[in-house]
């Protein structure tokens, strides 16, 4: 079976390897990385490492390393194809074949996409900073909230007219097409595209790997009424709200830490607790709690504090 590479990547995103080499190994965190006895040589003091910002293992007794993949193809004797069915299997993924050309266009669709939806973010929190965003600044300090806090989180400020964003990331090589992709504009009753997020405080939300899939966006006080008060990003290729927890990638190392997570409803509510000192706390935000959801928690712990 021929696997497309959206969804080894799919897998890839998935498949937490400190819980994959976990299920092996003994692990203990040191410093950023994770060390434990080599699963593949025989040792006494531990040499084997898992580096999970980079997703890879490397022993330095034996020189044996790599990703999720490879880990699975040495520990079980697997040929690249089965680790990847194996992996998926694991991740509740459902593989589809494809033909290597469609594979080809999705990959560099989804690649644009994320590099859209970063360059977005940080026009985004460029903003927040300047001038124009100052009002949104200000709100947000009088919330009580901490710059460090919103840096770690990457808050911004989208402008309130529509044309800004566009212009700057036009300029930037982006098409409107992969634009309208990432959810960045929208389509109008006439046809034309506008800026989705407009006059809005912008959270971004990480997918658990660290990339940015898509955001929240909140409206300013005094905003007109009739405007909802929080708009999400629409479903794209990269980002489906019924499977995202916000705030997960900041929050996955306390999870471990303290096994268990606290969650809570809304973007606002994980950056008060956040900042309050309880790291280990994500928000099923947009939506109510999906089973994707608590699936992708249980990759960090099936204890769960609902706050
Ligand atoms: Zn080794």
């Amino acid at each position: 079976m021929k696997i497309s590479d959206q969804q080894i990547e799919q897998i890839r995103e998935a498949t937490n390897i400190v819980d994959l080499v976990g299920e092996h190994v003994r692990l203990r965190k040191r410093g950023r990385n994770w060390t434990g006895l080599c699963p593949f040589h025989s040792e006494k003091t531990p040499s084997f490492s898992v580096l999970e910002d980079r997703g890879i293992f490397k022993c330095f007794g034996c020189g044996k390393g790599g990703d999720v993949f490879s880990f699975v193809m040495q520990m079980e004797g697997l040929t690249f194809p089965e680790a990847a069915e194996r992996l998926a299997k694991r991740a509740n993924i459902e593989l589809q074949s494809v033909s290597s050309e469609d594979d080809d266009r999705i990959k560099s669709e989804r690649e644009a996409i994320f590099e859209a939806l970063r360059a977005a973010a940080a026009f985004y929190y460029r903003l927040l900073r300047a001038p124009e965003g100052a009002r949104a600044m200000d709100y947000l300090k009088k919330r009580g909230l901490e710059d460090e806090v919103m840096r770690k989180f990457g808050l911004g400020y989208s402008p309130e007219s529509s044309g800004l964003l566009t212009a700057a990331l036009t300029k930037q090589g982006f098409s409107n097409g992969i634009l309208e992709a990432a959810g960045i504009l929208a389509h109008g009753d006439n046809g034309d595209s506008y800026e989705r997020f407009r006059g809005r405080v912008i959270f971004p939300v990480f997918g658990a790997t660290g990339r940015i899939v898509g955001f929240g966006g909140r409206i300013m006080p005094g905003a007109p009424e009739k405007l909802a008060k929080y708009i999400n990003s629409p479903d794209t290729q990269v980002y489906h709200k019924s499977q995202i927890l916000y705030g997960l990638f900041q929050a996955k190392d306390a999870i471990r830490r303290k096994g268990f997570a606290v969650l809570v409803e809304g973007y606002a509510d994980v950056l008060a607790v956040f900042q309050g000192g309880v790291e280990n706390v994500v928000a099923a935000s947009g939506t109510s709690l999906t089973i994707d959801q608590l699936g992708l928690l249980k990759r960090y712990t099936t204890d769960v504090v609902l706050l």
